[in-house]
């Protein structure tokens, strides 16, 4: 899905973020100390990882992992692994973390780490090897007190689960607390692979309501079936939305009656491909411009831009995806009177149970589905409710609203600790 990711856009990202930082803080009334403090990362470590690989050859993988602001407390966010993975990137998506722990309420900032590299042309052995080198690599700046890895784009429960061992390896024995998003048996939290989905189910469910849309019956399209858009998918499916498109890396389907969910989830392969099954697909362009009422990223960045936020026909744009949206898109869109859910709030669901796993590794006492459940539910209609009323009462679109919801705790922290 990357057709629109290039290096200038991959600057985009963090020079839109920003921008929209400053306008928040300014609004908020802070200083541009605050602003300077902000806009990068306090700390970014970049690695070289050695990779035996199963022919026998070397193989220098680069790494990094960036820390935003441990103001809170420890810093939070996932690894990807993917080729167009940047310093950039990993920069702007720490920042996105901070945000998100602010919008959801936690004891976090922000964090995220990444690795450039295509593991679908990978072994599994050498997923393993390169899984564990990073964590070797990163071992003096994480920890459960620290900061706090976690999956993200082409990441998983098994990845986490050799990071998690690689470190009680070099640290103590067990240090489930290390790393979230790990298996049930290894100390994960019932809930969490399905959470950043439930996250966005929930917002969708609130802004149909905030625009009067029903969600039963409701024209859905998905671009994206990866861990979030493949469990949103069944979750629409199951609440009566109509899902008629849905997309992955190879392009995209669909059909005005509705695609048949089920069988598409089944046929899926495990990096969230099932449209090559298929002869008549769409590109990943076209499938968001086709006729839907919510429309909602869940892939990589940069996806609406300048060139194709005039011919999006919803009428709610929902972002589970980071950065899916540029910012004159998001600009574009506003004025067209479509209402976007920004990817801060959105997406949120992940780590806000991400959190909840952490706290039951930290007490060694583990929750059921239903309380999990229960919980983020409550955070996040809380967050919508936060983020909507400051749009309304400030008269700004929601992504401003949600900036200025999240950068507020990180500023006010940094200011007791006499940093600014
Ligand atoms: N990678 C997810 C995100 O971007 C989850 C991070 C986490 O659970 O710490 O929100």
């Amino acid at each position: 899905m990357g057709e629109n990711a290039g290096s200038s856009q991959e600057q985009n990202v963090l020079t839109s973020t920003q921008t929209v930082i400053k306008q928040a803080l300014e609004k908020l009334g802070y200083s541009d100390e605050v602003y300077q403090l902000m806009k990068e990362p306090l700390r970014m470590m970049t690695v070289r990882i050695p990779v035996r690989m199963d022919d026998g050859s070397v193989k220098i993988f680069t790494g990094y992992r960036a820390q935003h602001n441990d103001a809170i407390g420890p810093t939070k966010g996932g690894v990807r692994f993917h080729p167009d993975v940047s310093e950039t990137e990993v920069k702007a998506l720490s920042i996105w973390m901070s945000l998100k722990a602010g919008i959801v309420d936690l004891p976090y900032g922000g964090g995220k780490g990444g690795i450039v590299c295509d593991p679908r042309t990978m072994s599994f052995p050498e997923v393993e090897r390169l899984s564990r080198g990073y964590v070797r690599a990163i071992s003096q700046i994480v920890g459960p007190t620290k900061d706090i890895p976690a999956p993200d784009v082409q990441t998983n429960s098994q990845i986490m689960a050799w990071m998690m061992d690689e470190y009680s390896r070099m640290k103590e024995f067990d240090s489930p607390g290390f790393i979230t998003g790990k298996p049930l048996v290894l100390g994960g939290s019932h809930g969490r692979e399905a959470a950043t989905a439930k996250g966005v189910t929930i917002s969708i469910r609130e802004a149909a309501k905030r625009r009067g849309i029903q969600l039963e019956g409701a024209r859905i399209i998905i671009q994206g079936f990866g861990n979030a858009g493949s469990f949103l998918a069944k979750f629409m499916n199951d609440a009566g939305a109509n899902v008629v498109g849905i997309s992955d890396v190879q392009g995209g389907l669909y059909d005005p009656d509705g695609l048949d969910i089920d069988y598409l989830l089944d046929r899926r392969d495990s990096f969230g491909t099932v449209t090559n099954l298929f002869k008549n697909t769409l590109t990943n362009q076209e499938i968001l411009e086709q006729e839907c009422d919510i429309l909602v990223p869940a892939a990589i960045e940069n996806q609406i831009t300048e060139a194709n936020a005039d011919n999006i026909q919803a009428q709610i744009v929902v972002e589970a995806a980071n950065g899916p949206t540029t910012m004159k898109a998001t600009e574009i869109l506003h004025q067209r009177g479509i209402l976007l859910v920004p990817d801060v709030l959105a997406s949120s669901g992940g780590v806000t149970v991400s959190y909840f796993e952490w706290v039951q590794n930290n007490q060694g006492y583990y929750w059921e589905e239903e309380e999990v459940d229960e919980k983020l539910e409550k955070v996040m209609t809380t967050a919508f409710d936060n983020v909507y009323r400051v749009a309304q009462m400030r008269n700004v679109d929601m992504r401003l609203a949600a900036y200025m919801v999240g950068v507020r705790k990180m500023a006010e922290a940094s200011r007791f600790r006499g940093w600014i």
